[in-house]
């Protein structure tokens, strides 16, 4: 295959994106060593890494696109190489030529679709809260306790909106004075900047921080692990601040302060999985834990690969969108890990996390029963 862009050009943009670590590279394999594609086929960030020293990257190569942001290897690294970082910068230079080769093609759709209706899923824009119809949601307004940031898989999706309404239900049952954006909420931009769209990153992020300030938000409780990481260490890039809680450690803070009582009970064992953008990129391991440990008649047992070491279900990175062959669901392998511990139940608060999971649990014999939930699901049946 040629290469199709210049090598000078590939190595500039590489360093004008922040990705320029990679020079620090010493070739070790450690990265391929942790990454989670190498337990369903070969991929090797240090080859692709190798390739972008020399300016030898072929934009029009899959390779590029396999890398989910886990952050697994970036932990890793002996010579402190953001991995990460060095991938997306190649994207950008794949974007910037519109090249979007076999399984990533879908990823134009997910553009035209941010671009005009502020959403990944293709919703409407006016439809955005329809989600919470019949439920006592109200719109944001100044005065109120916080702002709840639906998200697009919420929003719009049928499976995660039940994941909506269970939070809105949490959130009333507490007594917290909670409202909506509703048509003015965009998408938060994360994993679309993670396939190299900073232009539309950019733009979703400011229609966002102007409807937060035009509406006087000071905090925001979000119910993806993607808008948290997005407007906590994304956001102040452009100089604003407000507080950003996940809806996990918020339950936790209703429950300590004694707002929320959890009165029925739940009598299923559980395992729990850390979302990659919760776990390894915020350092949130404990809060779900201890909220799931206050559940009434709730088992909870550890899977392998648990916390730090939590297998990505693969949707980072921009990847929910792609197409991934069954072969290749590292969705697959967790699923089996849920049922190797005896769960009945894997919980976690991820959207991408449940969807894939969800799928993975499609191809499971008759005989295995796992059901797929947020926590606020499991909130919610023992109020
Ligand atoms: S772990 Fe770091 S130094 Fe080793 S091959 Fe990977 S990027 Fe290079
Ligand atoms: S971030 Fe995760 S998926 Fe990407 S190369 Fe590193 S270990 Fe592999």
């Amino acid at each position: 295959m040629e290469t199709v862009a210049p090598e000078k050009e590939i190595i500039e943009v590489i360093k004008e994106n922040g990705g320029d670590s990679f020079k620090y590279c010493y070739q070790c394999g450690l990265c391929d060593a942790v990454c989670p594609w190498n337990r369903v086929r070969q991929f090797s960030m240090r080859k692709l890494i190798r390739q972008a020293t020399f300016g030898l990257t072929e934009i029009d190569q899959e390779e590029m696109w396999r890398c989910t942001t886990c952050k697994t290897c970036v932990e890793r690294c002996p010579r402190g190489v953001d991995q990460i970082e060095a991938g997306v910068s190649l994207r950008k230079l794949a974007a910037e030529y519109d090249v979007f080769p076999g399984h990533v093609a879908p990823i134009t759709n997910v553009v035209a679709n941010l671009t005009s209706e502020g959403n990944s899923l293709g919703g409407e824009r006016e439809k955005r809260t329809e989600w919470a119809k019949g439920l006592p949601v109200k719109a944001f307004t100044e005065e109120m306790e916080v702002l709840y940031f639906t998200g697009c898989y919420l929003s719009y999706d049928p499976r995660m909106r039940e994941v909506a309404a269970a939070t809105a239900k949490i959130l009333n049952k507490a007594g917290v004075d909670f409202g909506v954006l509703g048509s003015k909420e965009s998408c938060c931009g994360e994993s679309i900047r993670k396939t190299g769209h900073e232009d539309l990153f950019k733009r979703l992020a400011k229609d966002n921080i102007k409807a937060f300030i035009d509406a006087g938000v000071k905090k925001v409780i979000v119910s993806s692990p993607h808008c948290y990481h997005s407007f906590k260490n994304e956001y102040p890039e452009f100089m604003v601040n407000f507080e950003v809680v996940f809806i996990t450690e918020f339950i936790a803070e209703l429950i300590n302060d004694g707002r929320l009582k959890l009165s029925g009970e739940y009598a299923r064992k559980v395992t729990y999985h850390d979302p990659c953008y919760l776990g390894r990129h915020n350092g949130i391991y404990d809060a779900p834990r201890e909220v799931l440990q206050k559940v009434p008649g709730l088992e909870l047992s550890e899977m392998a690969d648990s916390r730090e070491k939590s297998l990505c279900c693969g949707g980072g990175g921009g990847r929910i969108w792609m197409e991934t062959p069954k072969e290749d669901r590292f969705a697959d392998l967790r699923v089996r890990q849920a049922i190797n511990v005896g769960a009945e139940v894997l919980v976690t608060s991820c959207p991408y996390c449940i969807t894939n999971f969800t799928d993975s649990c499609l191809g499971l014999d008759d005989s295995e029963v796992l059901e797929i939930k947020d926590i606020t699901e499991i909130i919610q049946a023992v109020l």
